[in-house]
């Protein structure tokens, strides 16, 4: 196989044996809220900013975002903070503005892992592309969404499994740990880990983020709140603060582990 993709982004490097930890809210609700969690994602040790401005929700009533206000408090974050800032596209035509807000990695959801017109977009791109597994796609269908991008001349990509579909209903998603393996034994990029919409629960981000680093993946991406009962979107699932610095101590101890 052709050597393992590196995707530089500022002064992280993804896939190059370390552990990523890109941290923040599910939405940007406002310049305070942001900030406030910025500053706690930077403190914790985490290296890159999560937070969504333009929302896929299931229901069109719920919160959809604060869309471009909310690249605008990515890139202010981003300013306070140093952090790479990464956020959802969900229709090419935003892709102006994710470049004049510097957004760094450019996030495909799941619910848009087969919308082939934006991938073939994204491989015009010059920035990486965080690629989640759809809710009930295979590893050879993302892989095949990930060369929709490659076609198009965009080799920096970053698969994120997130949790599929089944019968369970306890967790919002089963999360495939497997995925880990098998993805890294079968393409060159990085894989990392979302905990935090695989669950649904709060309670479950830290043994799953234990297994999905014992397992091998190249980071996790985890959603934190400040004010978790009060956010806007997926609240049941944000840490907190306090609880990602602690994570992430705990995190670069089983990294320390398996990798003697
Ligand atoms: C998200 O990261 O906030 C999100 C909507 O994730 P997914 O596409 O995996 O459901
Ligand atoms: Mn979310």
């Amino acid at each position: 196989m052709a050597e393992k993709t590196v995707i530089d982004v500022g002064t992280t490097k993804i896939g190059d044996g370390s552990l990523t930890i890109i941290a923040g809210p599910c939405a940007v609700e406002s310049e305070e809220q942001l900030c406030t969690i910025a500053e706690a994602v930077k403190k914790s040790g985490a290296h890159l900013m999560r937070g969504g401005a333009f929302k896929p929700r299931t229901s069109p009533y719920n919160f959809q975002g604060l869309r471009e206000e909310g690249l605008r408090l990515l890139s202010i974050a981003k300013q306070h903070t140093g952090l790479p800032i990464v956020t959802e596209i969900m229709d090419a035509n935003q892709l102006d503005n994710f470049e004049k807000y510097g957004v760094d990695v450019i996030q495909v959801g799941a619910r848009n892992m087969q919308n082939y017109e934006l991938l073939k977009a994204l491989g015009t791109v010059r920035k990486p592309v965080l690629l989640k597994r759809g809710l009930a796609c295979t590893y050879d269908e993302l892989i095949m969404s990930a060369e929709y991008i490659i076609a198009g001349g965009n080799e920096q990509i970053i698969f994120c499994e997130r949790g599929i579909r089944t019968f369970e209903t306890h967790t919002r998603n089963t999360l495939d740990i497997s995925a880990v393996p098998v993805l890294k034994s079968l393409s060159r990029f990085p894989v990392i880990v979302d905990p935090s919409h695989a669950a649904g629960r709060a309670d479950m981000v830290a043994p799953l983020s234990y297994a999905a680093v014992a397992a091998g993946a190249d980071g996790l991406i985890i959603e934190v709140h400040n004010d978790p009962e009060r956010a806007l979107c997926d609240g049941p699932q944000c840490i907190r603060p306090d609880t990602l610095t602690d994570l992430v101590k705990k995190l670069e101890n089983i990294t320390q582990a398996i990798s003697q």
